[in-house]
């Protein structure tokens, strides 16, 4: 081991690459982390973290709203687009410093430059300084794809959304899944025009069909336009500096913001791979093992750059079990079963396990229970939105196979959920329990 700087190079300091760097430092390893822009990475910098405090910014809007019926008065409502957006930003901060500070704390060595592969062993820093290292850990994350037509550049991802100097009266987003429907709630609430423009008619593909029609019926009567089967064709930027948006066979689309949503593609540009010897998958994605490992011994590759399932918490428990099976001896895998998720749109849709759809193909014989529910503050509020509840039941067993939830703050309550579905637990199990009243999470056990 002594013949290396390192025993563990990691090129990237998002969550995952910060989480293995930290744990196998933990373990007694020599560890060094480079990272090019800031570390925490797209989930800290500019993603899940500073995207939630917006959809909570945002929330504020519709909280006002409907306070006139609970007795308040709030005079000279006004929103200051520059006051939430750098709030956002000076906590992004606080949170980086905190980041940089565990691994500081865990003597990582860290490197503000970017990194690439020269070999199996070496790694090379903008600065040209050179490093070997026992084992490489690649954790680059993943970039946001910008589909190819004329005005692309005048477009905007989930990069530069945090940042936008004026608050967009007219926002186009292009694409229908997690980030356009999140930042289409966002901006819909505090106040833009929203058209949410999509290839297909689909919108987050891979939730469950009823939820995902009620979402559409909720945000469409919130405000969104959708613009269905008509990818972007062209952007132009006008004389006033603002941008019009050609699709398909519609009329051009003004706007002042056009957001491009349409997938991230794992970040491996320019990184070295094949000094090691390493191929791309189909997708672009770095092919790993159950450890992490590549076709090459010595290297590793977790998160996003793997294209398995692109979301924070995946990549961090793929950083912790790399580390504990490479430093710690204590080898294990992560178990991608039952990963819940959630979808921050307003209202929110959360998720595990099976889909109505995906069960009865797994399983033939499945039993499906819903709710279908005015919350309780939507009907103070005199909102007609409904929320929906679904459990997905294998009929021969009684087991639980999925959940799907719409309504607010159905993340929060899905999780606690989710241990039930992990732990394989019958609807039986879910009947047995008393309800808990009054609040949303009681529909889960009063399904019959
Ligand atoms: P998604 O994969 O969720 O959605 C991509 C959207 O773009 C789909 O509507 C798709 O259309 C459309 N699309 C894909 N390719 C093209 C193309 N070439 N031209 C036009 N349209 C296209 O990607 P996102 O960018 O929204 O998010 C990336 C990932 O980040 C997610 O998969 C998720 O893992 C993660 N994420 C997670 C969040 C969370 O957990 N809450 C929040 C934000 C991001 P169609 O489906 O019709 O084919």
């Amino acid at each position: 081991m002594a013949d290396y700087d390192y025993d563990l190079f990691v090129i990237g300091a998002g969550s995952g690459g910060v989480r293995a760097s930290r744990i196998a430092a933990s373990h007694g390893a020599r560890v060094a982390v480079a990272e090019e822009y800031r570390i925490g990475g797209t989930c800290v910098i500019r993603g899940c973290v500073p995207k939630k405090m917006l959809v909570y910014g945002s929330h504020f809007a519709e909280e006002l709203q409907d306070a006139a019926n609970y007795g308040w008065t709030v005079e000279g409502m006004k929103f200051d687009w520059a006051v939430l957006r750098d709030t956002v930003l000076r906590d992004v901060t606080r949170i980086e410093t905190a980041y940089t500070a565990t691994l500081s704390n865990n003597q990582v060595e860290q490197y503000l430059e970017r990194a690439t592969i020269t070999g199996p062993h070496g790694v090379k820093l903008a600065s040209g300084k050179e490093f070997t290292a026992k084992l490489i850990l690649i954790a680059t994350g993943a970039w946001p794809v910008m589909p190819d037509f004329p005005g692309n550049e005048h477009c905007i991802t989930s990069n530069e959304v945090f940042h936008l100097p004026e608050f967009p009266k007219r926002v186009v987003v292009q694409g229908a899944g997690y980030i356009a429907m999140e930042f289409a709630g966002i901006f819909n609430a505090l106040g833009s025009r929203v058209t949410v423009i999509n290839r297909s008619d689909v919108i987050l593909r891979g939730y469950d069909e009823q939820l995902r029609d009620r979402l559409l019926q909720i945000t469409m009567a919130r405000g969104i336009e959708y613009k269905f089967n008509c990818p972007i064709t062209k952007v132009e930027k006008q004389e006033d500096g603002s941008l019009l948006v050609h699709a398909g066979k519609l009329d051009p689309i003004p706007a002042d913001v056009v957001l491009i949503a349409t997938g991230r593609k794992p970040n491996v540009a320019g990184l070295g791979l094949e000094s090691a010897g390493i191929e791309l998958g189909a997708k672009g994605e770095i092919p790993v093992d159950k450890h992490g490992r590549t076709s090459t011994e010595s290297v590793f590759a977790i998160g996003d750059v793997t294209d398995r399932i692109q979301l924070t918490p995946v990549a961090i428990r793929e950083g912790q079990a790399f580390a504990d099976t490479q430093f710690g001896g204590n080898p294990h895998t992560v178990d991608y079963e039952c990963v819940p998720s959630a979808v921050f749109s307003q209202p929110p849709l959360a998720a595990v396990g099976l889909t109505e759809g995906e069960a009865r193909n797994a399983y033939g014989n499945v039993k499906v229970y819903s709710s279908d529910f005015r919350p309780m503050r939507n009907v103070f509020a005199e909102r007609h939105e409904r929320g929906l509840y679904k459990l997905v039941v294998d009929a021969n067993t009684d087991r639980i196979l999925g959940i799907h939830m719409i309504g607010p703050d159905s993340p929060e309550i899905l999780q606690a959920a989710a241990i039930a579905v992990k732990a394989g637990l019958k609807k039986s199990d879910f009947d047995a329990t008393i309800a808990l009243h009054p609040s949303m999470a009681e529909e889960l056990v009063l399904m019959r």
